[in-house]
């Protein structure tokens, strides 16, 4: 699949399972590469060995199988000491550099000598957290392009409270989710708000370019802020759209970002 390049970096995806993405993060005249959340050795592994890689390390945003399941395996393939980063407060096996976000802001890379912020993110789960470099967001699976994810372990305020933390960060920040659900999301945010006219456009971008198999990550904070529903949950379109399906009378931003994480899981 198709590399992104910015001055600093060079990401690429990785499919694995059904609908995962591994992002490889390379930077120009090394040879080094980070992974996010390799849920599948393979093919990372695959992927090195082609392009003649060499694995830095390993950024983990939570501890479900499906980001963490090849951690193992790549320890084992690079025969060598390399960085495991990962929220402590997580069951994660093999971090060699557990990150603690009540006193740790910000990790260094140390084969790329950069800087990473480190943005903590519960809801989906207690200890997740993102991953912001060079102005490239990692997150996991808080924020999908047009959704966000499940609530397994935190509450709906914290979850509110995570995603509006990523709306806030600058417009242009581009942005890696760990799974493509865009369709499947963009139908039901069109349930939701169906004359938002970024929304329509953006659905049949993202149509076109699913037909020709080409990702529709990464999106964008400005995108996701025109289009997705759950950063949404302020705008009088989006509430309206929630108290009617519900017959209430939510006002909050939280209440309704509830009761429309709710109709998702439902729908
Ligand atoms: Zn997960």
């Amino acid at each position: 699949m198709q590399a992104i390049e910015s001055s600093k970096l060079k990401i690429t995806p990785l499919a694995a399972f059904n609908d995962n993405y591994i992002w490889i993060i390379a930077q120009a005249g090394n040879q080094s590469v980070y992974v996010i959340d390799p849920g599948d050795a393979q093919v990372v592994i695959d992927y090195l060995d082609t392009e003649q890689l060499q694995l830095a390390g390993i950024l983990i945003t939570h501890h479900h199988h499906d980001h963490t399941g090849g951690i193992a395996k790549l320890l084992a393939y690079a025969g060598q000491q390399i960085e495991v980063y990962g929220p402590d407060s997580e069951n994660i096996t093999h971090l060699n550099n557990p990150i603690s976000t009540n006193i740790q802001s910000h990790i260094k890379l140390k084969q790329f000598k950069l800087r990473v912020d480190i943005i903590p993110l519960p809801g989906h789960t207690l200890g997740h957290i993102g991953y912001l470099m060079a102005g490239e967001l990692f997150c996991g699976d808080t924020l999908f392009s047009g959704g966000c994810g499940r609530l397994f372990e935190g509450t709906p305020m914290q979850m509110h409270d995570s995603l509006m933390t990523l709306s806030r960060l600058p417009a242009e920040t581009r942005v890696y989710c760990a799974h493509e659900y865009t369709l499947a999301n963009l139908d039901f945010a069109l349930s939701v708000e169906p004359t938002n006219p970024e929304l329509i456009q953006y659905h049949e971008l993202c149509l076109n370019k699913r037909s020709k198999q080409v990702a529709t990550i990464p999106t964008s904070i400005a995108t996701e802020r025109n289009i997705n529903p759950f950063l949404r949950c302020n705008a009088d379109t989006i509430k309206a759209s929630v108290n009617q399906h519900f017959m209430q009378n939510a006002s909050d931003p939280v209440d309704t970002f509830a009761l429309l994480r709710q109709w998702k899981d439902n729908f």
